[in-house]
């Protein structure tokens, strides 16, 4: 590919809104697999048996599409345009990561891939294959940016960038197109440890290395059963993800807004009240969050998060918002709504 071909595919991945774009090849992570297993052995991927089930994809992206040659990353800002820690003062009010404050990102990052690759389909020939992915096929999203030079993998495992900060979504466009790949960056975190000091669940065994059964973003969105008594007062008041170890990176003072309006938060979930939250039924459930990533997780799982936190509110107000609860059809809801009660006193 020519390198006027190829600027002009960065310029135009720009001007559909994605803030960074890099280029590697599918076969530029031999360890990756190897890393993967060693995290699946030690069970720290908790019980998303997806991520072990197809683990010679995961491990190996030349495996995926043995016929793509290139991997083009893209980085898609959702900066917050405050700081997300500020709720977690409000033990009555609901923290709700910042990503799953509006809509799905999956949907919208999706359709600007598309339109990113039949651009480059046409511009290099309808012989040109790809395949666009956001976070739901078994892509390693993270080791390819990094490859691609997006930016490195912190401390904290997730991208960064110098000059992104760290609150962007990744997608990748595997194409058939030989494109000549950009250099990997180098590591910035040097001698910092804000993020791994910030979490609440110590959910960090060591630097760059992460024990998702102890994550609080894994234990409210993917953890099906209870949660383990011992870990649930560090939830606090956080009942969908957690953005503690983001938002403490230093390298997100470089972090413009994020410019897509559907990112920003809604007026109805940046602070909402637990009490409200808990009185969402099957179909009050199904409509606030219709279009939203919390959808998926459904009213059980949700209000479960909700009534863990009541019980760490120390608020015995909240008290008659959660009684009904603790006789929920849901054995997991009621006996979450139960311990809240005991804790409230
Ligand atoms: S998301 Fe929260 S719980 Fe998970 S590692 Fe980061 S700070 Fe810890
Ligand atoms: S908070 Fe510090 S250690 Fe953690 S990812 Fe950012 S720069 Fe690296």
């Amino acid at each position: 590919m020519t390198s006027g071909l190829r600027q002009k595919l960065i310029d135009h991945a720009q001007a559909e809104g994605f803030a960074k774009v890099g280029i590697t090849r599918p076969d530029v992570l031999p360890t990756l697999g190897r890393r993967l297993a060693d995290f699946v052995d030690k069970g720290r991927h908790g019980d998303m048996g997806w991520m072990a089930e197809r683990m010679h994809w995961r491990g190996n992206p030349a495996a995926l599409w043995p016929e793509a040659r290139s991997v083009i990353m893209l980085a898609e800002v959702y900066s917050p345009e405050h700081d997300p820690r500020e709720v977690l003062r409000h033990p009555d009010k609901a923290a709700i990561s910042v990503y799953a404050q509006n809509r799905d990102y999956h949907d919208i990052v999706k359709k600007r891939l598309k339109r990113v690759g039949r651009w480059l389909i046409d511009e290099a020939g309808r012989d040109t294959e790809i395949k666009v992915f956001v976070d739901t096929a078994p892509v390693m999203e993270k080791p390819l940016a990094a490859a691609a030079g997006l930016g490195w993998q912190g401390k904290h495992t997730n991208l960064l960038a110098r000059d992104l900060g760290n609150w962007f979504f990744l997608g990748a466009i595997f194409t058939t197109l030989e494109l000549e790949p950009d250099a990997p960056a180098a590591d910035h975190c040097g001698a910092c440890t804000a993020c791994l000091d910030a979490c609440p669940t110590r959910a960090f065994p060591a630097p760059y290395q992460l024990d998702a059964r102890r994550c609080i973003s894994y234990l409210t969105i993917e953890h099906k059963g209870p949660i383990d008594e011992a870990l649930r007062p560090a939830l606090g008041n956080r009942i969908y993800g957690c953005d503690d170890c983001l938002a403490a990176c230093p390298w997100n003072k470089f972090a413009a807004v994020a410019s897509e309006v559907r990112y920003r938060a809604r007026d109805d979930l940046a602070a909402p009240d637990l009490a409200a939250l808990a009185a969402l039924d099957d179909a009050g459930f199904r409509e606030k969050f219709s279009g939203s990533p919390i959808k998926r997780i459904g009213r059980a799982r949700f209000l479960r998060n909700v009534a863990y936190a009541i019980g760490n509110s120390g608020d015995s107000r909240l008290k008659e918002a959660v009684r009904p609860l603790a006789a929920d059809p849901d054995p997991v809801l009621a006996e979450a709504a139960r311990w809240a009660l005991a804790r409230l006193g």
